[in-house]
């Protein structure tokens, strides 16, 4: 299988698979045109479309998709039944395309049926986690996410994760507001900057690179925690994710 990323709008990644035949799957395409372009220019057949969730810069593409590609499946949460979705998907189902399952993970946090699919080595985790930062909560509660966090945190190191949005430049930015002189931060922002300045995507990312560079993944950092004290004695982990998304909230 080979992974390809569609730019679309300002900064989302529209992301496609596909196999030697030239069968495809879609995620997220919030817009067509894009797309469709991509699918004209490789020959690939869309075999299927899969959603994280309901917003318009996920879907936006989906009604357009179909209407050139009638038998296109269209999995997704129930809250994008509105939206195009013809197969509704939940928490531990596998989803069968081709000869590839996906694994069903339901994360909410930034939207309350937010879902992830993975099928090793490939996450494709919407707006949940981000490359150096983690979704706004604009349904669900930091303690949601955090539990998001964690289930996509327990998959293997190698795992790349595929996310819908270029931030990691402004991810990196906010984590050393936080954390001023940590080297793996101040490293990864240098060579982040280099890669956007080339306009060059720093997407996927591995989740053994997020363990490092992703600060909602340190909620245990003895250094992240002493930096916290200063400003309030909450020291669960998930107090102290519940501490680094109100901050980035206002970064
Ligand atoms: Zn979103
Ligand atoms: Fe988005």
């Amino acid at each position: 299988m080979n992974l390809n990323s569609i730019p679309a709008f300002q900064d989302n990644y529209i992301w496609v698979l596909n196999d030697e035949q030239g069968k495809c799957i879609i995620v997220d395409p919030g817009e067509a045109a894009p797309v469709l372009k991509a699918i004209a220019e490789n020959h690939w057949q869309p075999a299927a479309i899969l959603l994280t969730h309901h917003h318009h810069d996920h879907v936006g593409g989906v009604k357009e998709l179909v209407q050139n590609f009638p038998g296109l499946v269209v999995y997704g949460p129930e809250e994008t039944l509105d939206k195009g979705t013809n197969q509704v998907v939940r928490e531990g189902d596998k989803v069968n395309i081709l000869e590839y399952e996906f694994s069903v993970i339901a994360t909410p946090g930034h939207t309350l049926g937010h879902l992830c699919y993975f099928n090793f080595p490939y996450l494709f985790c919407g707006d949940t986690m981000f490359s150096g930062g983690c979704g706004r909560l604009f349904e669900g509660t930091a303690e949601q996410m955090y539990e998001s966090f964690q289930k996509i945190n327990s998959l293997p190191a190698e795992t790349l994760i595929c996310c819908a949005h270029e931030y990691t430049l402004s991810n990196m930015q906010f984590s050393l507001s936080i954390m001023a002189e940590d080297e793996t931060f101040l490293g990864y922002y240098r060579k982040v900057k280099e890669l956007r300045a080339k306009g060059q995507s720093t997407l996927p990312s591995s989740l053994a690179n997020e363990r490092k560079i992703n600060i909602f993944l340190r909620t245990e950092d003895v250094v992240l925690k002493e930096l916290i004290k200063k400003e309030t004695n909450l020291q669960q982990p998930q107090q102290i994710f519940a501490w680094l998304r109100a901050k980035k909230d206002s970064f």
